[in-house]
């Protein structure tokens, strides 16, 4: 079965090109170019990955995009945004919004195929994987089977993808991980790809950690690792 990708996008330039490589790459490509049309081709299809342009003629993709992450029978559906603004990169993959990833206008084909493949390998290997039911680090609290994560026993809500860093960087704590080994551990990215997508997350999963985030150390031009010890 192929894939379904929905784009999202008013500007049919765009969308036919993202339409014809993806084809080549057979994926089924569902095009949409407002997003009432996006909110229909969603109701009548099993989509597998949206790609969503942010300036769409009847609205904004940002509302959008947290109707589909709030709505439950979507919310699961990962969405790569499409902006021309590097300045609403931390908004879009920020706490509200709960996209699963960007890329900046005007972008590279190919590097776009690139983030729809690891993200569908990367919700396939989330599907099939046993682990411990419980760990916890001082304050926190995760539950890797409800994919839920505690701070003094109050849920904080993280994205998949900030679930799946946390989990990373937890499993190997202690040591020292690069910006590129987590970009093909975490994203699922081989190589070449902006490693400001590393930086961005870690800020947010911070954030939301509170005094918790504070584990998560800077080495500088190196990476990032959790403390080893609570103290
Ligand atoms: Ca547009």
């Amino acid at each position: 079965m192929p894939s379904n990708v929905l784009v999202i996008e008013d500007e049919p330039d765009i969308r036919k090109t993202i339409d014809y490589n993806l084809s080549k790459e057979s994926f089924k490509v569902i095009q949409a170019a407002s997003i009432e049309e996006g909110e229909k081709a969603l109701a009548s299809n099993k989509i597998d990955v949206i790609i969503l342009d942010l300036m769409l003629p009847d609205g904004s993709g940002l509302t959008l995009c947290r109707d589909i992450k709030s709505e439950p029978k979507t919310k699961n559906i990962p969405v790569i945004i499409l902006t021309a603004k590097t300045e609403e990169v931390d908004r879009v993959v920020g706490f509200e919004l709960g996209a699963d990833d960007y890329v900046t206008k005007p972008f590279s084909v190919r590097e776009l195929i690139l983030r729809v493949k690891a993200i569908l390998k990367r919700g396939a290997s989330t599907e099939n994987n046993t682990e411990d039911a419980e760990y916890s680090f001082g304050e926190l609290t995760i539950n890797f089977e409800e994919h839920q994560a505690y701070i003094t026993g109050e849920e904080i809500s993280l994205t998949a993808l900030e679930f799946k860093l946390l989990k990373h960087l937890i499993k190997r704590k202690g040591r020292v991980q690069t910006r590129d080994q987590l970009l093909e551990d975490v994203w699922g990215y081989s190589s070449n790809v902006t490693t400001r997508t590393v930086d961005t997350h870690i800020k947010r999963l911070r954030e939301k950690l509170g005094l918790v985030g504070e584990h998560i150390q800077t080495i500088r031009g190196v990476g990032y690792r959790f403390s080893r010890s609570t103290d």
